[in-house]
Parts: structure tokens; C-alpha cells; sequence
């Protein structure tokens, strides 16, 4: 893995853009293990590179803002996100136009969160624009590889990176992590959390979780988790809440029974006492002071065997990463595990969540290249 976007064939492209025919001298600062100095090199350039902490023989420890060659050097100094790492753009700037000989050429790709801000930067260090290019989309691409292979990858100061999606899928990802993961924010939604899932979670991100309740039908969130950590506050202001029993009777407060919803204000399309198929019940008001009414934990009816509980049993064990079951009087779990082992304790999880029935188990090692077991809801095949 090259400590920047497009690796050699994108080196191979900085180096086009200057026109410096060999054998021009070239500096790579910030120039990592050294393979675009051998790149140059191999092109009939004259190059040596420099970085603080440098991984090849082809490459000299120093400090590039404090450099010890003489003024005009250099023919052209190319750098790869390593100007925005040293802390000081406009020096490093400055210091690739001390050391250019007058004419030289300067290429760099880099992050930045103001191009214009580091244009400006550019033509105070003395330097005339030729030529701009957005790599925003190979560096996407290059930073999600690198999230997975490196300790170290720069991202623009203020942005954070952010998982939206399932939650199980974010508990497996976090497993194949091996360490803590790089994410500073997280929206686990569209799929039940159930409590198992929710605790390892937590673990896993050294983190509270904030369960809310929501649905597409609504077009909202119905309903979130306050401070309190104890049922979720209904948004009363939009939506009237009611409780029902199976013939869609209105039960008292605190009685479980499927949750009744009507949009207020809802003008695309309104829904009056629409039942939403999950269960749950109002609590009495909250430790926190909110005025508005909470829901307890929401689940769905399901079949003979529940998907939540499963994922609630077998998630708790901390080497799962994935899993599919389906029920044929026989529940079949395939699961996909860190290491591709734990048949047993999977086995044994499965068969005290669910009593009586028969149980099989397959594990096999979970890789990066693994498509999610579930694209959609998670249910009992
Ligand atoms: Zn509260």
C-alpha cells in the first residue's frame, strides 16, 4: 500500500505534467519508502528524496521544511500528500521554492480543505498555476483501502468520518478491525438493534449508543433515546402515538400492544391510525423532565424463531462477524467468524436461545472481500 492516491501509475503522472525532460534533478519530499525516487531514477532522472521518517535506502532523514541543500537545487521537487502532514503548507511551499532552481517545477497532490485558500498559498510562495486537477474521487477510493491497511491516514481538519447503515453490519466490521475502528460518529439504522447486538456495540466503540425508533412509512424518526437512557421520547408534535390489542382496541398506558400512528401535518402522505407492526408499550414519564410520552424497546412478531433474539444470543459471542440462519424444522446457522472457528460455542448459544430445537452450525473465516449475509432486514430464512 503507497502512502498516497493512484500509487505509481499517479507518480508516473506528476511527473509527465512537468515537462523536465531527463536527466533534470528531482527532490521527492516527504518521499516515504523511496518508490518514486526509484521511480524517477528508472526514468534517467537524477532524484533523491527526503522525509522524517524514512522507510528506504533511497531516501535521506530530514526534514524537508528545514532542508540541507543549497538554494536552487533542484530541477523539479514533486511531493504526495505530505505537505498538508507537515502541519505548514505555506512553509513547505516556500522551502519547494527555495530549492528550485529558477524555471523549476513544482508537482504535488494533496488534501486540502480550501483549494482556493492553498492556491492563494501557491502564488505567495512564488509559483505560477499550470495546471489543477480534483482527485477527490481516487482518494475516496484510496482511503477506504487505507482505513483498513494504515495507522496513520490524513483526513481534512473538521471532517469526520461517519458509518450510516446497519448495525450489525458495523459490529462485524469493527470485529474484522482488530482494533478500534476510525470513526468518530455513527447512524445505526434500518434493521432492529437488538439488546446483544446494542451491548457489543458499545463495547466495540467505547461508546453509548442512542437507540431511536423510526420508520419509512412515517418519514421521520418516531421516536429517540434521551440522557435518561430509559425508553424513547415520542415526537408528539408530529405524531399521535396509541397502543392497540389485536382487534385494534386502545389499551391503557403501560400495557404492551402493537404501536398506532397518526401523522400530523404529513401532507404527501398523511396516515391516520396506521398500524406499524411493532410492539411495544408507553412508559410513565421519564427521569429526565421531558414532557413528551416515551416508548419502551420496539420488536416486531416473528415466526417460530425470533431473528432478534439469535442476533442477540450469538452476537454477544465476540468472534462473530456475520451470520444467515434459516429454519426448515432444523435451524441452520451459517456463520462467518474472525478466525473460522467457534462451531461449538455458536452451536451452544444457538441451542439456549432457542430450546428444543435441532441445531447446525457452519463457520468459515470471515475476509474483507465478503459481501454482507443480509442486504435488507435480517429474518429467518
Ligand atoms: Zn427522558
Amino acid at each position: 500500500m503507497l502512502g498516497h492516491p493512484g500509487g505509481e501509475e499517479h507518480s508516473s503522472y506528476l511527473i509527465e505534467l512537468s515537462f523536465l525532460p531527463p536527466p533534470a534533478r528531482w527532490l521527492d519530499m516527504g518521499a516515504g519508502d523511496g518508490s518514486t525516487v526509484r521511480l524517477l531514477q528508472s526514468l534517467g532522472y537524477e532524484a533523491e528524496g527526503i522525509d522524517l521518517n524514512p522507510r528506504g535506502d533511497d531516501v535521506t532523514a530530514g526534514d524537508y521544511l528545514q532542508p540541507h541543500y543549497p538554494e536552487g537545487s533542484f530541477d523539479g521537487i514533486l511531493s504526495q500528500c505530505s505537505f498538508y502532514v507537515s502541519g505548514n503548507v505555506p512553509k513547505a511551499l516556500r522551502q519547494a521554492g527555495w530549492l528550485l532552481r529558477k524555471g523549476g517545477k513544482l508537482v504535488f497532490s494533496d488534501v486540502t480543505e480550501d483549494v482556493v485558500q492553498l492556491l492563494d498559498q501557491v502564488r505567495q510562495a512564488g509559483f505560477a498555476v499550470r495546471h489543477l486537477e480534483d482527485l477527490t474521487e481516487a482518494w475516496k477510493e484510496y482511503y477506504l483501502e487505507a482505513l483498513w491497511t494504515q495507522d496513520n491516514v490524513c483526513l481534512p481538519r473538521g471532517k469526520k468520518v461517519t458509518y450510516i447503515g446497519f448495525p450489525v453490519l458495523l459490529l462485524g466490521l469493527s470485529r474484522m478491525y482488530g482494533r478500534p475502528l476510525p470513526i468518530c460518529r455513527a447512524l445505526v439504522s434500518g434493521d432492529a438493534c437488538p439488546k446483544g447486538v446494542m451491548d457489543a456495540l458499545e463495547r466495540e466503540l467505547g461508546s453509548k449508543l442512542y437507540p431511536h425508533y423510526g420508520s419509512r412509512e412515517c418519514g421521520l424518526g418516531e421516536a429517540v433515546t434521551c440522557p435518561a437512557f430509559e425508553g424513547m421520547h415520542l415526537r408528539e408534535n408530529h405524531i399521535i402515538p396509541e397502543i392497540v390489542d389485536e382487534g385494534g382496541r386502545v389499551l391503557p398506558e403501560g400495557e404492551y400492544g402493537e404501536l398506532v400512528i397518526t401523522t400530523i401535518g404529513m401532507e404527501a402522505m398523511p396516515l391516520i391510525r396506521y398500524r406499524t407492526g411493532d410492539f411495544t408499550r408507553i412508559l410513565p414519564p421519564c427521569p429526565c423532565g421531558g414532557v413528551t410520552r416515551r416508548i419502551d424497546t420496539v420488536s416486531r412478531r416473528e415466526g417460530e424463531i425470533s431473528m432478534e433474539r439469535l442476533d442477540s444470543a450469538l452476537f454477544s459471542l465476540e468472534i462473530l462477524v456475520d451470520y444467515r440462519a434459516a429454519f426448515d424444522g432444523t435451524l441452520h446457522i451459517d456463520a462467518r467468524t474472525v478466525d473460522g472457528q467457534g462451531r461449538e460455542r455458536l452451536t451452544q448459544a444457538a441451542n439456549d436461545c432457542c430450546p428444543g430445537r435441532t441445531v447446525m452450525v457452519r463457520v468459515s473465516s470471515a475476509e474483507p472481500d465478503d459481501r454482507p449475509m443480509y442486504l435488507g432486514k435480517r429474518y429467518v430464512q
